[in-house]
């Protein structure tokens, strides 16, 4: 008999990684590129333009690297939501290629070949009560297509340019997951990381860690990124004008070693809704609040909270 059979939910949360993976890679290289962008507005004779060009040259092997986790999210996915109608579908190979004695004593699923990549969508879409929309399995094609590409030459015109990574893994959390759900997605994922687990019994909040460490990345993503992909992706207008939302903000002052100075890498989050008059939303902890439209005398921002007549920023001094 086949054991230790893997779960539908073990490849998704395998696959929720991988992009979590991909996406920290992205960041860290959009955080250093600002750092020396910052060097070359401060120091012109130290960096010039030229070498700020070389910074994605050189990250190059990260943005590939990421681009093929990516990929791989993808791959576990789909193995995942076939897994969910039934896992044998996902063994390749005909039964006489199978583990020797599988007939005759207990053997781990992982033993087994599973089906190649290039097959998944072909499985997937035979078996899913949905199929992949044609846009997302031409992507995916693509995707696999590069990557194949880059793993397997040299070729130096292959690129990726981090705007593609940043698009590869929101179109792939979006189709897989759901549209718009990376940034609640990445909330519960960074709950499940180590670094969140070992705080929990610190002083800190680990929230605070949590909320932190979204509007950092949120805040690099958006100034790096096309308008309209931020539209796209995250339902947040690059040029309208937002609000610093108090809700999370709160949470992020609780960090014992919180400092100030933090804010000035975040980007307001809270955005005012079409839908209704003084309604707000924040983009991180999608909390909604309404505000009357005047500021308030003591801070002067837009944040007397419609329900109580009160300053969200003011009322506990
Ligand atoms: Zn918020
Ligand atoms: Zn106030």
């Amino acid at each position: 008999m086949i054991i230790d059979i893997p779960s539908s939910s073990s490849f998704e949360n395998v696959a929720n990684n991988l992009l979590l993976s991909a996406w920290q890679n992205l960041v860290k290289l959009f955080k250093s590129y600002e750092k020396f962008e910052e060097l070359k507005h401060y120091d012109p004779d130290l960096i010039d333009q030229e070498k700020l060009d070389m910074f994605w040259r050189f990250e190059r092997p990260i943005l590939d690297s990421s681009l093929s986790l990516v990929q791989q999210a993808v791959e576990f996915y789909l193995k995942g939501r076939i897994v969910g109608v039934s896992p044998f579908l996902i063994i390749g190979k005909e039964p006489r290629h199978w583990p020797n004695g599988c007939n005759k004593t207990d053997i781990s699923f992982s033993e087994f070949r599973t089906i190649d990549a290039q097959d998944l969508i072909k499985v997937h879409d035979t078996v899913a009560e949905n199929k992949l929309s044609p846009t997302f399995a031409n992507f995916y094609s693509e995707l696999r297509k590069k990557r194949n590409a880059i793993m397997h030459t040299v070729d130096s015109n292959l690129t990726v340019a981090p705007e593609e990574l940043a698009t590869s893994i929101l179109t792939v959390h979006s189709e897989m997951i759901g549209e718009r759900r990376w940034i609640k997605s990445l909330v519960s994922l960074l709950r499940s990381s180590t670094q969140y687990h070992i705080l929990k019994d610190g002083v800190s909040d680990s929230d605070s860690y949590v909320y932190a460490e979204c509007h950092e990345d949120f805040a690099l993503v958006v100034n790096n990124l096309k308008p309209s992909l931020v539209k796209k992706f995250f339902n947040f207008d690059k040029k309208t004008t937002s609000l610093e939302c108090h809700h999370c903000i709160g949470i992020i002052e609780n960090c014992e070693f919180y400092d100030t100075k933090w804010l000035d890498d975040y980007i307001p989050t809270l955005q005012k809704l079409e839908t209704e008059i003084g309604r707000y939303r924040c983009a991180i902890c999608e909390n909604e609040f309404y505000f009357d439209s005047t500021p308030c005398e003591d801070c002067d921002r837009i944040s007397i909270a419609s329900e109580d007549g009160k300053c969200v920023w003011c009322k506990d001094s």
